[in-house]
């Protein structure tokens, strides 16, 4: 315990020098418990995808079930998970160190909310949700990094298509006294009101996601918030259950 390390000094200066040394410690040692815990999230995570690899790999080379196409079909999934992970905990490790380059310039965000739209739409399935655009076509301009923009309503919309299998989703966009305001609204499966306050922690998934919504990794809500946050923004979510989610993020007027 890197506490213990200075004792109490008769000499007053040096009692100064202790008090100084003991706050650098007890800093020091929450940023080593957060680098444990996350180590410890993402060892957890990793397991599954390859649980489930060796899990097939083992029925194949000892003869148990036979090569399929499905069988190959799931095992590409698996890997394309790791894979997803893999990129995810890089732009989380990166988001949580504050190593995200944020270069803040004064952006129309109309015109990327209308190529996000058409760029949404074309990869919905037919018997998927409908999405559409709600928003004047002159919103005053933010000061926002245009691409870090971009990542945050990519998480948003890929979230929303995820978890509204029919239905729609609606992407609008006002200013509120000195800020931008862009919501994603959706009518999906929602989320229970007691599961709510954990919606931004990495790694949070609700049960029904991690049971029927595979492809999840837990991570993009806590990356976007971070990525929100790093341009002087928040979001809120409100949401209930098999009615649907708003997630709204600010970002500052220029
Ligand atoms: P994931 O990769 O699992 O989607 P996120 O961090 O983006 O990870 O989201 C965390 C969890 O929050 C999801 O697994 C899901 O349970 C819930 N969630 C996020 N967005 C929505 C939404 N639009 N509707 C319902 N649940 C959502």
């Amino acid at each position: 315990n890197l506490q213990e390390r200075m004792p109490k000094s008769e000499i007053p200066e040096l009692n100064q020098l202790r008090l100084s040394f003991n706050r650098m410690a007890s800093s020091l040692e929450g940023v080593e418990q957060k680098r444990r815990e996350l180590i410890s999230d993402m060892t957890h995570e990793l397991r599954t995808p390859l649980t489930v690899m060796r899990g097939y790999l083992e029925e194949l080379a000892d003869g148990t079930i036979d090569a399929s196409p499905e069988i190959y079909q799931r095992l590409v999934r698996e890997t394309r998970r790791l894979e997803r992970l893999a990129n995810d905990l890089q732009e989380l490790s990166k988001a949580e160190a504050g190593y995200l380059p944020i270069h803040l310039q004064k952006v129309d965000l109309y015109p990327l909310l209308v190529s996000l739209v058409e760029r949404f739409r074309d990869q919905l399935l037919e018997d998927g949700p409908v999405i559409q655009l709600d928003c004047a076509n002159d919103l005053p301009l933010v000061c926002a990094d245009r691409d870090r923009a971009e990542q945050i309503l990519v998480n948003l919309l890929g979230n929303a298509i995820r978890y509204t299998p029919h239905g729609s989703i609606t992407l609008r966009a006002q200013s509120k006294s000195r800020f931008l305001w862009v919501a994603v609204e959706d009518t999906g499966i929602g989320i229970a009101a007691e599961d709510l306050p954990f919606v931004f922690e990495r790694f949070w998934r609700s049960e029904r996601s991690r049971d029927r919504y595979s492809g999840g990794t837990g991570i993009g809500l806590a990356i976007t918030r971070r990525l929100v946050e790093l341009q002087g923004g928040q979001i809120q979510v409100e949401s209930e259950r098999d009615r649907g989610s708003i997630f709204a993020f600010s970002l500052p007027l220029a």
